[in-house]
């Protein structure tokens, strides 16, 4: 029987029920809004593998977190799917009782090995991210030189494998704009719905400035001239894209507007870093070590007791008030060590 279910709401009465969990921070892209190589180099020091917290600890930690109400988790990273034997925590974390749904957010690359053996594991959906459908483009992006066509595999394995595929596609000024409507295009009438993302000022190295932002209004004028979209509902509260159906009845697309309009007041996500830090907030600046208090023995009753005190005392509303012109210059966790 499922044990009870105590929830939890945070300062601002928000409840607690998505668990973002990073397995990795490396990754095999260098985006360069995310990890530009010049900064994640030969030399850059990603965590040791002692740092990262196994499959067990991170099993015993969403055990925790389903008693407190969360019911999704999403894997990420880094590139998640670089984490040796990735199957085998999304069987476990399959297995805990109120844990209704487990996502995965990855460029895909390594899908053609991996897909059918996570579906298998329990895995229900892949987030992949494109950001290119040009070649030319999507190289310079990520940084590797890695053309569309590994992708695109990667998104035929999930499709084959019976998971369900969303795209997500960060816009940016200057990067990929032109790239709106051939992404629009090419995935209209495919089993996929593609997501834009406003390019988003996380961590501290990806030149982040608002004339870079390519808004939700844009993106959705951009498509709606040569093909009419009309707004749609929210499939359910907190759904963070804006959803937009096309006018003829083929397709959708979304929009997450992180910046032109924000969603902070329907935010009930807590992120877990690989090395076992909890984040409140995907701009952040420090989090709570959730890891020492693993390792030093604590019970499962301590750790949620802990996590009950962080809910609680979590006011982060970071992108609201960056809507009402508080400036923060504050030093952030970067995007590849949290996973977004
Ligand atoms: N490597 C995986 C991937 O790319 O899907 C998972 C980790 S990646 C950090 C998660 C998502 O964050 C990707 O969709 C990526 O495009 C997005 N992202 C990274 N930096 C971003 C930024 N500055 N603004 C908006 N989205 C960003
Ligand atoms: Fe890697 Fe994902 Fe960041 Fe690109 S967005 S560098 S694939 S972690
Ligand atoms: Fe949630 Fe922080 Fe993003 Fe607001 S800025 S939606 S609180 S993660």
């Amino acid at each position: 029987m499922m044990e009870q279910i105590t929830p939890v709401k945070d300062f601002h009465g928000r409840l607690l029920k998505d668990l973002r969990i990073s397995v990795i921070d490396k990754c095999n892209f260098r985006c360069t809004y995310c990890m530009p190589k010049e900064i994640f180099g030969h030399d850059y020091a990603f965590l040791p593998e002692s740092e990262l917290l196994s499959f067990d600890e991170i099993v015993r930690l969403a055990e925790q977190f389903a008693k407190l109400g969360v019911t999704k988790i999403r894997i990420t990273g880094g590139e998640p799917l670089l984490r040796k034997n990735l199957h085998e925590l999304i069987k476990k974390l399959n297995q805990i009782e109120g844990i209704s749904d487990i996502a995965l957010t990855t460029n895909a690359i390594m899908l053609p090995k991996q897909a059918k053996k996570l579906r298998e594991a329990g895995l229900q959906r892949v987030n992949i991210s494109l950001d290119a459908i040009e070649d030319d483009v999507f190289k310079l992006i990520n940084g590797r030189g890695v053309g569309v066509q590994p992708v695109l595999r990667g998104i035929q394995a999930a499709i084959d494998a019976g998971l369900k595929v969303k795209l997500n596609m960060v816009v940016k000024k200057g990067m990929n704009e032109s790239q709106i409507l051939p992404m629009a295009r090419y995935f209209k009438e495919k089993p996929i719905i593609l997501r834009f993302i406003e390019f988003m000022d996380v961590g501290n190295h990806n030149g982040w400035d608002m004339k870079n932002v390519v808004s939700k209004q844009k993106i959705i004028d951009t498509i709606h001239k040569e093909m009419p979209l009309e707004a749609a509902e929210a499939n359910y509260y907190g759904e963070v894209a804006s959803r937009f159906r096309y006018v003829d009845g083929v397709g959708e697309v979304g929009v997450i507007s992180s910046v032109t309009d924000s969603f902070c007041a329907s935010c009930t996500r807590i992120r877990l870093s690989a090395d076992g830090k909890l984040y409140t907030c995907l701009f952040a600046s420090s989090g709570f070590d959730i890891k020492k208090l693993l390792r030093e023995g604590c019970s499962n009753d301590q750790l949620i007791t802990n996590l009950m005190k962080l809910w609680a005392r979590r006011k982060d509303r970071y992108s609201d008030e960056r809507a009402e012109g508080k400036h923060n210059n504050r030093k952030k966790i970067e995007m590849s060590y949290i996973g977004g």
